[in-house]
Parts: C-alpha cells; sequence; structure tokens
C-alpha cells in the first residue's frame, strides 16, 4: 500500500499517528495512506512566505509564465497515468477523469497565456497598474493611482474531493501567476491524483523551493497560524467553509478568505423551445451529462430542472430515456457511462439526501432510480459505492422545500413546473424560483425567445456568479454548463459561498493588495513602471 507523503519545507515527510486509508471506490479496496500527525505546520508556514515568496517574487511575468506552462505540460505528458489514478481512487470514468486531468493542464495553460499578456504591461513582474490615474487638485502634477503589488504571505489552499487534479491547479495557477506561494490541501479521500502532480512538479524542479508545499490528510492545526499577508482560498461544503471563516487566527489577522461551496444550480427550458429542436436536444443533453459526469459530484451540476408545465410529461419521458440507457458500474470499463460514489460517507449523504428531497418536498416523488446502492465493482456483489441517476418530480413545489434548500452531491436531480402563461412567459416566476436556491454558481437557461431569456438572464444575474443560455444559433457548439472556464469567473453568492475565483486576470486580485498612491505624478509612473528612472 502507498504511504502518502505531503511536501513541505523543501521534503517529503510524513507524521506518526492514526493514518486515514484511501479505498478504491468501486471495489472499497484499499489504496493508500496518509497521516499528518505531529508535523510542525507552522514552520511548513514559514518555509513558504520566507523561501517560496521571495523566490517568485523575484521572478518577472515572464518567468512566471513559462513555470506555468511547464506545469501544464507535465500534467499533460502523464496524462494516461493520472487518468489511471483517478479511476481507481476517484472512481472516475475514463471521460470523467480526463475532465478533470485536462481541465487542470488547461488551466495552467490559459493562466500561462495570462502571465505572458501581463508580461507586457509590468515587465518587472512587481507591480500592476490598476486602471487610469487622476489628477487630485487643481496642479495637474498631484496625482492618483492604484496598484497592485503581490501579498507577502502564503496562500492556502483547501480543496474539495471530486476534483484533485483541477482543483489543485486553477487555484495554483492563479497564485502563482501573481507571485503567492502555495500550500495546497486536497480532500483526504481522493488525494492520490494531487500527491503525483506534486511529485512530478517537484521532481522535475518546475517550481522554485517553497513555491509549491503540500499537505497529504488532515491540516491538523495549519490555519492557526495563518496571518495577515496570508490568504485561505476553500472549496467544499457550506458547513466547513462557515466554519474556517470563523477561525480564530482569520479573524484576529484578518485573513482573506474565499469560498466556494454548495449549489442548487437550475436549468430553465424556455416555453418557446419544440419538442425535437436543437435547444431541446442541448437542454437534454446538458442535463444528463450534468446528472451522471463525474456520478452528479460537481459543484456546477444542475440540481433543479424548471420547465412549463406543459412540458413536463416529454421532459420526463425523454430525460428517463436517456438515463436510462447509462450503464453504473466499474468505471474502468469502457462501456460504462457512470462510475460509484467517491466514498461510503458521499453514499451514505446521496442516500439521506434523497430521501430528504421526498419527505420535505411538497409532492415530490421518484421517476427514475431509487435510494438504494447497487452492486457494480470488481470487488463482488455489495461492495462499492454505485447508486443509480435518480430523476424527482415535484408537481406543485413550495420556495422553502427542501429541493431548494439541500444539496444533494450526487446523480440526482428534480424537474419541476412553472406557469408560462402570461405577457412574461413565466419568466417573473421563474426567477422567483431560481432565486429560491439561495445563491448559486451557474444556472443556464435554454430559449429562442429574446424577451424571455432576457428577462430571465437579469433576474436571475444577481443570484450567480455565471449563467449560461443555450440557444439555437450556438446549439451545436455550445458548452455545457457544468464545464468552468478559466477566463470566466467561478463562484457565486450565498449558499454558494461568496466567493470568486478565475476569470481571467480578475482572479489575481485575490493574491494581490491594491494599493493607492497620491503624490506627484511622474514619481507615481517612476513607482509603477511606467516611467523609466533619469538619473
Ligand atoms: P468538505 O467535507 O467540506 O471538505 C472539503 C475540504 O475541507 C477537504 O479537503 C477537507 O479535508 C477539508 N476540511 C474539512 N474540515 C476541515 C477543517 N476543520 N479545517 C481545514 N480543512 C478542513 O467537502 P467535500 O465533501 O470534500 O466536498 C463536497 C462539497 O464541496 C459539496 O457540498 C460541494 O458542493 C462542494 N464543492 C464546491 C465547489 C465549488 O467550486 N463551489 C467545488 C467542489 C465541491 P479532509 O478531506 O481531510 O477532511
Amino acid at each position: 500500500m502507498i504511504e502518502l507523503e505531503s511536501y513541505l519545507q523543501g521534503q517529503w515527510v510524513r507524521g506518526s499517528g492514526r493514518a486515514t486509508t484511501l479505498v478504491n471506490p468501486a471495489t472499497e479496496a484499499p489504496i493508500a495512506t496518509s497521516c499528518t500527525e505531529g508535523i510542525d505546520f507552522a514552520a511548513a508556514l514559514e518555509h513558504a512566505r520566507n523561501t517560496g515568496g521571495p523566490a517568485l517574487r523575484a521572478m518577472n511575468f515572464a518567468a512566471r509564465a513559462e513555470m506555468l506552462r511547464s506545469l501544464s505540460r507535465s500534467i499533460h505528458s502523464h496524462r494516461d497515468e493520472l487518468i489511471g489514478l483517478a479511476i481507481e481512487n476517484g472512481g472516475n470514468t475514463r471521460s470523467d477523469a480526463k475532465f478533470d486531468i485536462d481541465g487542470a493542464s488547461l488551466t495552467l495553460a490559459a493562466y500561462a497565456d495570462i502571465a505572458t499578456e501581463l508580461a507586457k504591461e509590468a515587465p518587472s513582474g512587481a507591480v500592476l497598474v490598476d486602471g487610469a490615474g487622476f489628477q487630485l487638485a487643481r496642479s495637474p502634477r498631484l496625482f492618483g493611482t492604484h496598484l497592485y503589488v503581490p501579498r507577502e504571505g502564503v496562500a492556502v489552499h483547501i480543496n474539495a474531493f471530486n476534483f484533485p487534479a483541477w482543483g489543485l491547479a486553477e487555484k495554483a495557477a492563479v497564485a502563482l501567476c501573481a507571485g503567492v506561494p502555495v500550500v495546497s490541501k486536497p480532500a483526504s479521500s481522493t488525494a492520490l491524483v494531487a500527491h503525483r502532480l506534486v511529485k512530478l512538479f517537484v521532481e522535475e524542479k518546475l517550481v522554485p523551493e517553497g513555491a509549491l508545499s503540500f499537505i497529504a490528510g488532515s491540516p491538523g492545526n495549519l490555519l492557526d497560524h495563518l496571518r495577515g499577508q496570508d490568504v485561505l482560498a476553500f472549496t467544499g461544503a457550506g458547513t466547513t467553509g462557515a466554519a474556517l471563516r470563523a477561525g480564530r487566527a482569520v479573524r484576529e489577522h484578518s485573513v482573506r478568505v474565499n469560498v466556494e461551496a454548495d449549489s442548487l444550480n437550475a436549468a430553465v427550458l424556455g416555453p418557446d423551445v419544440a419538442d425535437d429542436s436543437e435547444v431541446m436536444n442541448l437542454f437534454l443533453t446538458d442535463v444528463v451529462r450534468d446528472m451522471t459526469q463525474k456520478t452528479g459530484q460537481k459543484c456546477t451540476a444542475i440540481r433543479r430542472i424548471y420547465v412549463p408545465a406543459n412540458k413536463v410529461a416529454t421532459v420526463l419521458e425523454r430525460l428517463g430515456e436517456r438515463l436510462g440507457a447509462i450503464k453504473v458500474g466499474d468505471p474502468s470499463r469502457d462501456d460504462v457511462g457512470m462510475g460509484p460514489l467517491a466514498t461510503a460517507q458521499q453514499l451514505a449523504d446521496v442516500r439521506a439526501g434523497i430521501t430528504k428531497l421526498l419527505t420535505e418536498t411538497s409532492g415530490g416523488r421518484i421517476v427514475l432510480g431509487s435510494t438504494n446502492p447497487i452492486a457494480g465493482g470488481d470487488g463482488g456483489a455489495g461492495k462499492g459505492f454505485f447508486i443509480s441517476p435518480v430523476l424527482l418530480h415535484v408537481a406543485s413545489p413550495k420556495p422553502d422545500d427542501a429541493v431548494h434548500t439541500h444539496e444533494v452531491f450526487g446523480p440526482v436531480a428534480t424537474v419541476m413546473p412553472y406557469a408560462s402563461e402570461g405577457a412574461d412567459h413565466g419568466a417573473a416566476a421563474v426567477v422567483r424560483w431560481v432565486a429560491a436556491g439561495g445563491g448559486g454558481l451557474v444556472s443556464s437557461v435554454y430559449s429562442d425567445d429574446k424577451s424571455f431569456v432576457r428577462a430571465v438572464v437579469l433576474g436571475i444575474a444577481p443570484y450567480h456568479g455565471r449563467v449560461t443560455i443555450g440557444s439555437s444559433k450556438i446549439a451545436t457548439q455550445a458548452i455545457p454548463p457544468g464545464t468552468v472556464l478559466a477566463q470566466l469567473v467561478h463562484g457565486g453568492p450565498g449558499r454558494a459561498g461568496g466567493g470568486e475565483e478565475l476569470g481571467g486576470r480578475r482572479g489575481l486580485s485575490f493574491y494581490l493588495q491594491r494599493v493607492a498612491l497620491q503624490g506627484d505624478r511622474a514619481l507615481l509612473e517612476l513607482i509603477s513602471g511606467q516611467r523609466e528612472a533619469t538619473s
């Protein structure tokens, strides 16, 4: 069995004490253990701040671009090995594994491109100018401007179990681009892929010492040692995020925190969409992909499906047909479309969540699937954390029903009707339903009715970080709502954690300190690098 080590202070270390065991979720066979007991996390953070920080800040944006590109290439050149590990430890089908691993290398490549662009604007890499400056008084000499400079702390990244490769890469890409060292902690249960990534980066010497540290296992008292120049970016359950925000060191030192949490993402079918149109096909394809890709363990997966009342029967029938055709089982087999959930706890939570939706939602019923676990792995009957896709229908939902408050993090979604009569074709009603989810990462609207789309998109926009629109003009080339892109913001208000990541260069601001400067214009331009020193 593999003993996973953490990479801290430039060496691989392992704690001594009770270990956590990682298993293959298809067979329940143990694969690896991790342990961090006794590790000195305060010293690890200091090393990152004092060694990795100066090394990264000494690199200009062009050098950071090279570094990010080398990380991207390293992942790509070990793609098959990483896919194998994701299948083994994450219960991913090959396609699920590619989504995670290719997503990781593409995001690093996207930030390499951003760093290349920034190199033109800020050749020194030390300072970025934030917008145009302005005259502050009658004399044109007295000027004000804003700069961004890298914070001199460490970025602690805590990730969820579902995207061990992309989760590490998407956060590290932005922090390293900004010049801030990273301490990355994946979820313990699926850490195998992230561990291998960091091993590759270290063996290939792709980052300076101290720029990328890694924790395999519990973070222990790590967060007690955060300080005012540090940042904490967390992805996971809303309850964990709230607890981390309330941590003593976070509060006392005003540590900057970003939380990416739960989300009850919605898909809205417009009243104009004909049964056999391309837009209907896109909608059905997106729903089925979101419900089953990664076994529904995707923060961006569609959980709530709003359909004009007169189309509910058709949509249920068509989703049922498509979902019913997906083979659930051993994810290493090519004919399998959906693997197991990632852990025994996940299976228990998903089953309990479906029961909650049924009992705490007005008139909810299962249209397809069941809460029963199913045998599907190589481990024999009863082994593996398998469940079928579960499609629910709620005929008369209420805003405070569990379907609007409780995220079931698995292959589960609920179809609900809206009244599409009236001058706005139901747009106002749809907005109320979607907003009842309390803030989400992404929702999608499928329609060619321009006034319906405009009213729904602008109505739900305050409750989201991203909205995707599926219409006939882009139906054959649309990117699914569940795919997070490096160029677009990822995050959402309220239940979704109130955070914001990625979004191209926007993402860098979390790791940078914005400072306003006022004084003699020539001096400000010298400091910001916009003017060359003359003497
Ligand atoms: P989780 O239980 O909250 O765990 C997330 C991470 O937090 C893990 O690395 C976990 O480490 C760590 N953690 C737990 N307690 C901690 C503590 N007291 N101090 C420091 N770290 C702590 O969530 P999960 O089960 O992995 O993920 C599922 C949830 O994540 C779902 O609700 C989903 O919606 C959400 N999610 C959101 C996004 C997004 O981008 N918004 C993306 C993916 C998932 P251990 O594994 O070692 O316990």
